[in-house]
């Protein structure tokens, strides 16, 4: 691997206290080229832009994916992945579907490890900060034949974040827009799944609402998930989620929260939920929480609900679920619990 380092940091030039989460990154970017069949000699380089051919396929067949992960400091400064594994598994089980070609686990992890221990100063201890991590995927070929590209680039980049209050959340469930559909790419960390949410998600917040809730695209009877967080629903004292599915995407916190629950004996269900079942419950008073889970947020209490022109407000309840999962996932991944699961991945 070649490594070029930044002749000063601009670390000093970064209020720590007052992030703009995701428009600010670290010194340096991780990138490896796919030329020939094969991926060359990947690079550390400082943080910049890059020059890429305006018929690149990327910018007109969209063929790219990506990844969300992060990184976490200890008190004794030590920095801590949370299974990073899965979102190497994933990030080639995104490719696989765009016809693109999988990243190495070798350049995966060699270039995460490499690029954080340069910039690890980025990482800054406290509860509620951490490196954000994005690797991502694109195709780069220089030709607007509708085809899969010959070339790519697997590219890394880090931006320092810390908690934030995102304010009240309340979600619309979607009738008439879809995110995914059977067969299609919802299960893949797709660029273009994104591009997709964006006209929905502007209409929903005209409305009052910060987030839809995506519905199965066939009847919009199903509930699926948020978007960029997978859902949890408390009805009494049982936790639902929806299983996976072709069109629901395999969040890693979504499967930890799983794990989680069932050791610490809370009852759970994965099954398909009734959009009805959770108005149902809402109406009579049994709907105690709704939560969204995913690596930005962590677990981001949900207060409200809007469904047909009708809203609903969630109670407010003391000894949530969602507070008591925040914090067990929060305490393996900065190293404050033991953890029984295996998770954490030392830098
Ligand atoms: C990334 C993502 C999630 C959350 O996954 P995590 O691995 O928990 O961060 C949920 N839904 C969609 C559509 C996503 O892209």
């Amino acid at each position: 691997m070649k490594i070029e380092k930044i002749i000063k940091s601009n670390i000093k030039n970064v209020d720590f206290s007052n992030l703009d989460f995701g428009s600010v990154f670290t010194d340096h970017m991780f990138t490896c080229s796919y030329k020939n069949g094969k991926w060359l000699e990947a690079e550390i380089l400082p943080y910049q832009s890059i020059s890429i051919s305006p018929s690149a396929r990327v910018f007109h067949y969209g063929q790219a994916c990506f990844e969300g992960m992060k990184a976490f400091k200890d008190q004794n400064n030590k920095a801590w992945l949370f299974r990073p594994k899965d979102n190497y598994q994933r990030i080639v089980k995104s490719s696989k579907r765009l016809a693109m070609p999988c990243i190495t686990e070798k350049i995966f992890m060699e270039g995460l490890r490499n690029l954080i221990n340069i910039d690890l100063d980025w990482v800054k201890p406290g509860f509620g900060n951490s490196l954000y991590i994005r690797p991502f995927i694109f195709a780069d070929q220089e030709s607007i034949n509708a085809t899969e590209s010959l070339n790519y680039k697997f590219m890394i980049i880090c931006a320092p974040a810390s908690s934030y209050y995102a304010g009240d959340i309340r979600v619309k469930i979607e009738k008439s827009f879809s995110r995914a559909a059977k067969g299609g790419v919802g299960y893949a960390k797709a660029a273009g799944n994104y591009a997709a949410q964006f006209y929905p998600t502007i209409l929903a917040k005209e409305q009052g609402f910060q987030q839809i809730i995506w519905t199965d695209s066939s009847n919009h009877e199903f509930i699926e998930e948020a978007g960029t967080m997978n859902l949890f629903f408390r009805i009494g004292d049982t936790l639902l989620t929806a299983p996976v599915s072709d069109s629901i995407l395999d969040g890693i916190t979504r499967k930890s929260l799983i794990e989680i629950a069932k050791r610490e004996k809370i009852k759970i269900e994965i099954r398909p939920i009734r959009v009805k079942e959770i108005i149902e419950a809402s109406e009579s008073g049994n709907l105690k929480e709704i939560f969204g889970s995913g690596t930005a947020v962590t677990v981001l209490p949900i207060i409200g609900l809007g469904y047909e022109n009708k809203k609903y407000d969630l109670p407010r309840i003391e000894n949530s679920f969602s507070s008591f999962f925040k914090k067990k996932l929060n305490d393996i991944q900065y190293n404050i619990s033991e953890d029984p699961f295996d998770w954490r991945v030392k830098v």
